[in-house]
């Protein structure tokens, strides 16, 4: 350790360890800090995957936060464009450029701005997601199921549901019908469970306070030019993004840590974190390092930070807990193509006329897709070629024993390309090459033992100078801003010598605003 300086460690390279070295070397001389990343990149879940010269952002990261503190941030790190984008430039799409900003064409750190599209694809027909109450939704729907819904809608609103599953907060908000069309399906494809086995929390922290009514008074603020107060982030219609998607901002992140004097080692997995009277001590990596500190901030799973804590006096009911947390994982296939048969019959100019979607929720039961990702429309330079290409990501959610996950590459690219060629989107010819990747743990799932995860918490917090930052290191459901917001957090806590985490653990718990994925 340096003479003099405290120690922090921060295991994981994610959004939240890496916010939260920057925000302790920014303010605080006094510290050594050192990131343990177990991988050999940079942004956890948010990284860019690089392929042959096209990028896959795994998830499709939307850089929005009502957070100030977050938005500095990302702003100091990358400047929002001054001038316009390639696809903007050739479309004379009109954005609002920041004066003096970066010009993409000739810069690589810059932040874009982007116009937020996305849809659900069911019965072969755009329903708009959250689906609305308008008219080219009843003419998709057909007038039957207009009918029911409209019906079932009536009976939520004069009937409430005890909401003790996410079953019945879908069911408050949209009616059964509407709920059944929509909610239902999609839910098991994404969790495995069906809603009713699904705890309502994770619909609050997702789709809070959209629901029809919310969508007709949008729609009604939009025709009457009315500004609302509170922003929906359902709703939002636009937002940031770095030039070479979410990774390439945290590569540029790491690089200012670097810059400050932070050490960032790469392939250093923690296996046991070594504790003491309620202290951590040092963490042993995987490749027999052992590294001691003063402070330890985690983002890595609950479920592995328990398992690697050598307390002989932790009880078998926090093991337990912690043990069955469960977690969903992810596998994207990205696919290269000639051609993709969907027509764009929106007014949204996109190049090659493609549909203008960021990504499209995939409703129809026949398919395991869940949703798939079209980076043409996320950045231009995510594209090697956008003049010709469409380069997609299709998204499956699993789990690590499921039959999707331990298929080869090479099966389940197939896979994933068959189920294209069936809802007739592609024929083979139009596939040029394609890639997997697989995240695990990419979910952190609100079932099992998560109802007792309170347990859990209380004896983490034993540990005073241990920290749990981020989206698996609190097992909840964050977007990067809110995990971007644990690392802050702790650091405050570390240069105020506040050993409190209520704080801490409440970033998001009760914050207004969710995302709907
Ligand atoms: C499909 C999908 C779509 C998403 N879309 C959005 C979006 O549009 N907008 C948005 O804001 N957010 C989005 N998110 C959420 C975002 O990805 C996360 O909030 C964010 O990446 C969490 O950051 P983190 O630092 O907490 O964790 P992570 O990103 O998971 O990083 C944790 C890091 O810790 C490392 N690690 C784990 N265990 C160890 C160990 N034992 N030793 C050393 N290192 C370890 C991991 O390798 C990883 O690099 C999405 C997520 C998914 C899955």
């Amino acid at each position: 350790m340096k003479k003099n300086k405290k120690r922090v460690v921060i295991i994981g390279a994610g959004p939240s360890g890496l916010a939260a070295a920057y925000k302790l070397l920014k303010t605080e001389e006094d510290l050594e800090i050192i990131i343990l990343e177990a991988t050999k990149d940079i942004g956890g879940i948010s990284k860019t995957v690089k392929y042959k010269g096209n990028r896959i952002d795994i998830g499709g990261h939307r850089f929005f936060t009502k957070n100030k503190e977050v938005e500095d941030f990302w702003h100091e790190v990358m400047s929002v464009q001054g001038k316009p984008a390639y696809d903007d430039k050739i479309l004379k799409i009109e954005k609002p450029l920041v004066k003096g900003g970066p010009d993409p064409e000739k810069v690589d750190n810059v932040m874009l701005l982007r116009n937020r599209i996305s849809r659900i694809y069911y019965m072969k027909k755009f329903f708009d997601y959250p689906v609305s109450l308008k008219l080219q939704t009843f003419k998709n729907m057909g007038l039957g199921n207009t009918i029911v819904s409209g019906c079932s809608y009536i009976k939520s609103v004069a009937v409430k549901k005890r909401e003790d599953s996410l079953e019945n907060f879908y069911i408050n908000r949209f009616g059964k019908k509407l709920y059944s069309m929509f909610f239902e399906k999609y839910t098991e494809k994404l969790w495995g469970r069906h809603p009713s086995e699904i705890d309502a929390s994770w619909g609050k922290q997702r789709v809070k306070g959209v629901s029809i009514l919310a969508v007709l008074k949008d729609a009604f603020q939009k025709v009457f030019h009315i500004k609302s107060k509170k922003v929906e982030t359902s709703l939002i219609s636009q937002f940031s993004y770095p030039k070479y998607g979410p990774g390439h901002f945290y590569e540029k992140v790491a690089e200012d840590i670097k810059k400050m004097g932070g050490v960032i080692l790469k392939e250093h997995e923690v296996e046991e974190i070594v504790c003491k009277n309620e202290k951590i001590i040092s963490v042993k990596c995987t490749n027999k390092e052992t590294i001691a500190l003063d402070y330890l901030l985690s983002s890595m799973p609950i479920k592995d930070l328990i398992e690697a804590m050598n307390d002989q006096n932790m009880s078998k009911n926090i093991k337990r807990i912690a043990t069955n947390l469960p977690y969903r994982d992810f596998i994207t296939v990205g696919v290269l193509l000639k051609d993709f048969k969907l027509e764009n019959k929106t007014n949204q100019k996109t190049i090659g006329n493609i549909i203008p979607d960021n990504w499209v929720y995939v409703q129809d039961p026949s398919v395991r897709m869940c949703r798939f990702q079209i980076f043409n429309n996320w950045s231009p330079y995510m594209v090697k070629d956008i003049k010709n290409h469409i380069w997609i990501g299709l998204e499956y959610v699993c789990h690590e024993s499921d039959d999707l996950w331990v298929k080869s590459e090479k099966e389940m690219k197939k896979f994933a390309i068959d189920e294209l060629i069936r809802m007739n989107l592609i024929t083979k010819e139009d596939v040029i090459d394609s890639c997997m990747e697989k995240v695990k743990k990419a979910y952190p799932a609100y079932f099992d033992t998560y109802h007792e995860l309170d347990k859990v918490i209380k004896y983490l917090n034993k540990y005073e100078n241990l920290y749990c930052i981020g989206r698996n290191g609190q097992h909840r459901y964050n977007n990067m801003d809110h995990s971007i917001l644990t690392g802050f957090v702790a650091a405050d806590k570390i240069i105020k010598n506040d050993p409190d985490k209520k704080d801490l653990w409440n970033v998001n718990a009760e914050k207004e605003y969710h995302e709907a994925k």
